[in-house]
């Protein structure tokens, strides 16, 4: 089945569309390069055309003129994924869905939202409207799409309390439209939102949401010294773990990644301080800073109540989740990280602290995991090429650390390196042709794929010097 491009454009020439060559190839792109490896792989990627719909209706008259034609399509929130999620592999549409931004409801710990709004934008809102707030927000908070954060996202800034978004409670109820000859609008709720939460929009396009809310605080932000890294963790983890004590954000910082990338953390601190940066709710400040009191090292260097540095650093969310590396690519563009998870066992972090000091700085998020915590670590890695990189996940695999890749853009090199088959079940059912963001998902494109050998996936892409 060859694309029909240019019919499927004139049928939907009443909407609206992007027609500038500098838009297309803008509205191609994510954050893919972050890696330097996606980087050489996709950035020849473009779409034919860009669509950007205002309602469900116009969702809908896009995915059937496509399905006729036999054209891809790749959905795009913000463009925030770093992983080339939103990036459309075998080229045709790109639909661009921040024009759908209209609150619908807010109600007692709930609210109904358009996949398009920007997550700051519907929070605003929120806190001004009913005092709430999103649970969970990625630190992309004000570029990224509600949309997109669950389609492409995992969690972030309010995982430390709330866990990820795949944990139940967390997504309340995704509004769906399937890409048939007739689309269908289903309503997931339960085990059903699993089929299409973080997947890449592969196998069906969500056009409302309905998100669990929780009382909005004005947050502490905090940074604290410490002179060992061990201690940065322990403490990081001890806050979190401590059930009186509301924070949002617990993240460790290897030193000397705040010397050397926090440009407005700097004069505060030496190349050897290891830093937490933490928000704490207000009326948890006091049993804070008895936690801390109990630790013998720590200091308190900054607290955005109580500001006294000259230079105001921003949030602190900011400079945690994959914003660490964004701060270090400021200064060092051939920089690379990874996204490693440890675990709740601080003797495997400080052993992959000790046996990785070469390669990377170390840096941890903390996060509710079932009746414990896991340490999310997105380490800045020393510039490696792929065969290094390669080489440096298959020695973090060895030592028992969980690997999502983000040097490669299918879901399940970048997941839990697994099919998952609900969400394939679903695709089989909801995008027959396979034209929903095609590529991202192997098992679809192969079944019988063996995932004890991962990362040997040849990928759909040709290779960057064939793409010429
Ligand atoms: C500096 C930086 C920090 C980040 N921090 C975090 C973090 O803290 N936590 C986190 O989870 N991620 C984080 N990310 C990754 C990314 O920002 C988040 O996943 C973000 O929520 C994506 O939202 P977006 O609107 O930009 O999505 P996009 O990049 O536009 O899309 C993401 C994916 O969702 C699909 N999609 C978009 N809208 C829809 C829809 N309506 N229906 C179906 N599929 C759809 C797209 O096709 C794509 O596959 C970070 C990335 C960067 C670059």
């Amino acid at each position: 089945m060859k694309p029909n491009v240019a019919a499927a454009k004139a049928e939907l020439s009443h909407l609206d569309m992007d027609e500038s060559p500098a838009t297309i190839r803008n509205k191609s792109r994510d954050f893919f390069w972050y890696s330097p490896v996606l980087k050489a792989e996709m950035d020849h990627l473009e779409a034919d055309f860009v669509v950007n719909p205002k309602s469900e209706d116009e969702i809908i008259e896009v995915l059937k003129a496509c399905y006729k034609h036999d054209v891809p399509v790749t959905m795009r929130g913000g463009g925030t994924g770093n992983y080339g999620q939103a990036m459309p592999l075998a080229g045709g549409c790109v639909m661009h869905v921040t024009g759908m931004n209209k609150i619908k409801e807010i109600g007692l710990g709930y609210v109904v939202a358009e996949p398009g709004i920007i997550i700051k934008e519907l929070d605003t809102e929120l806190k001004e409207k009913s005092g709430q707030e999103l649970r969970m927000v990625p630190s992309t908070y004000s570029q990224a799409s509600l949309g997109g954060f669950i389609a492409g996202g995992s969690g972030g800034v309010g995982s430390a309390n709330w866990g990820a978004l795949r944990d139940l409670g967390n997504i309340n109820r995704l509004r769906v439209v399937t890409m048939e000859e007739e689309p269908r609008v289903l309503d997931f709720t339960g085990e059903e939102l699993h089929r299409v939460s973080h997947a890449y929009g592969t196998n069906g396009i969500i056009t409302e949401i309905e998100m669990p809310l929780a009382p909005a605080y004005d947050w502490v932000d905090l940074f604290v010294r410490f002179d060992t890294f061990r201690a940065a963790t322990e403490f990081a983890g001890a806050l979190a773990a401590e059930p009186g004590i509301l924070i949002k954000l617990a993240s460790v910082y290897a030193a000397p990644i705040a010397h050397k990338y926090f440009q407005r953390v700097k004069a505060h601190v030496s190349e050897s301080d290891h830093l937490c940066g933490v928000m704490v709710a207000p009326h948890s400040m006091d049993g804070f800073k008895t936690l801390l009191d109990r630790f013998d090292e720590g200091e308190v260097i900054y607290r955005s109540d109580d500001v006294k540095w000259d230079r105001h650093p921003g949030p602190v969310f900011e400079y945690g989740w994959n914003h660490t590396t964004l701060r270090a690519l400021k200064f060092e563009k051939d920089l690379t990280y990874l996204q490693v998870r440890y675990g709740d066992d601080i003797e495997k972090i400080m052993e992959a602290y000790e046996t990785f000091s070469n390669d990377l700085y170390m840096h941890l998020e903390v996060m509710r995991e079932g009746a414990g915590l896991s340490f999310a670590g997105l380490p800045i890695v020393k510039p490696l090429d792929k065969a290094g990189l390669d080489k440096l996940v298959a020695a973090h695999e060895k030592m028992g650390c969980l690997i999502f890749n983000p040097h490669r853009y299918t879901l399940e090199e970048g997941g839990r390196q697994a099919a998952d088959q609900r969400q394939l079940d679903f695709k089989r059912e909801a995008d027959p042709k396979g034209l929903l963001n095609p590529g991202k998902m192997i098992t679809w494109d192969e079944p019988d794929f063996d995932y004890s050998d991962m990362y040997s996936y040849a990928g759909i892409l040709p290779k960057p010097e064939a793409a010429e």
